[in-house]
């Protein structure tokens, strides 16, 4: 009893956000390889469930991935995901295991916590209509990752509405999550955020002076202040103002949700100095974001995640990286 209760004390638990599929079903794949307890979430049940069965179908074991439904931009969906987590590992008395039950009463010790120890946040959509032909013919003819206003014209359309929805999924849902589950977190004696971002949402890419000055004005940086540049973004968005007012001009809504995602990441680790939090941008990798163009594979891109995911305790928080790189300033 004693073994076994030291065994559940060094468990160690995981929440993936959009895991069904690319980047984050690899995390998945990754974390699990590395004997954690996944929670695989989707916002679509079929193809969450579907994830789970083909990870346990390659050899992952039946106890180390788990699925819960979980939209990230809805958030009662957050709040539903939050109270599982809590619910089955964030309390002494119930842990759920492989459909096994085990409740304290089976148990010899007196008080164990389990706790969620690791959270990516990877659900990311791209905020425009994406031609998928025109994407994959541009990047054959570069070996890069499309850029240009010409180019982009061709290969995808963007609205308000695509807009207002990625800013609410890249970044609020980000935000929300890290909101529900850092309560959880903090009862883990080695906690860790990593939130997938990306090189486009670097400041360089945003042109808008006062917003890059808010951004990168680190003393000040709050969740106030985002909000500022965020709804400042979309309103000029909604008035056809994009390129008068500096902002990026394709892949608008990404680049801003991304560059308020990599700030947020600064928030969170000066307001949990014991976590490490950190950003990264994974690499042009070949999965439907990206009409499945680009150099690396989705298993690659997630080695870049899991790796920040895994860092040993007295790591560094509140950084981002490319690849393996810490960039000096994003
Ligand atoms: P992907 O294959 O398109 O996967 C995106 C995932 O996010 C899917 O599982 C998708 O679910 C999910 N998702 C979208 N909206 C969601 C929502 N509201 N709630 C929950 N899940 C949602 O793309 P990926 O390349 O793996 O992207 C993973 C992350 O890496 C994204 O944040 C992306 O911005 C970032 N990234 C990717 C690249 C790259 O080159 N691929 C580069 C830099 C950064 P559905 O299947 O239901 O749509």
């Amino acid at each position: 009893m004693a073994q076994e209760s030291s065994s559940l004390a060094t468990k160690r638990y995981a929440v993936v956000t959009g895991a069904n599929k690319g980047i984050g079903y690899e995390i998945c794949r990754q974390l699990a390889s590395n004997g954690i307890l996944v929670v695989l979430t989707a916002r679509d049940e079929k193809r969450g469930l579907e994830a789970v069965q083909k990870l346990k179908d390659s050899g992952i074991s039946d106890d180390l991935v788990i699925y819960h439904r979980l939209d990230v931009a809805d958030p009662d969906s957050i709040v539903s995901l939050a109270e599982f987590v809590k619910n089955n590992f964030g309390k002494l008395d119930i842990l759920s295991l492989d459909d096994q039950v085990i409740t304290s009463s089976n148990l010899t010790i007196p008080i164990y916590l389990i706790k969620i120890k690791h959270k990516v946040n990877n659900a990311g959509i791209g905020g425009v209509a994406l031609e998928a032909d025109a994407c994959q013919r541009a990047f054959e003819q570069t070996g890069e990752f499309p850029s240009g206003e010409q180019v982009w014209a061709e290969i995808g359309t963007q609205n308000y509405e695509m807009a207002e929805q990625c800013v609410k999924t890249n970044y609020y849902g980000a935000r929300g999550m890290a909101e529900a589950l850092a309560p959880l977190l903090q009862l883990s004696d080695s906690p860790r955020i990593v939130n997938v971002s990306s090189l486009l949402g670097l400041l360089k890419n945003i042109p808008n002076e006062w917003a890059k000055g808010l951004l990168n004005d680190v003393e000040n940086l709050n969740e106030d202040r985002l909000d500022e540049v965020v709804n400042e973004f979309l309103k000029d968005f909604k008035e056809d103002l994009l390129g008068s007012k500096g902002w990026p001009t394709y892949l608008s809504a990404y680049v801003v949700a991304k560059a308020a995602m990599s700030a947020y990441t600064r928030i969170l680790a000066k307001k949990y100095p014991s976590f490490c939090v950190n950003c990264l941008c994974p690499g042009y990798c070949k999965t439907d974001i990206t009409a499945n163009t680009g150099p690396f594979t989705a298993a690659e891109g997630a080695e870049n995640a899991v790796r920040l995911a895994l860092l040993p305790d007295g790591g560094p928080s509140g950084c981002f990286f490319y690849q393996k790189q810490m960039l000096p300033c994003f």
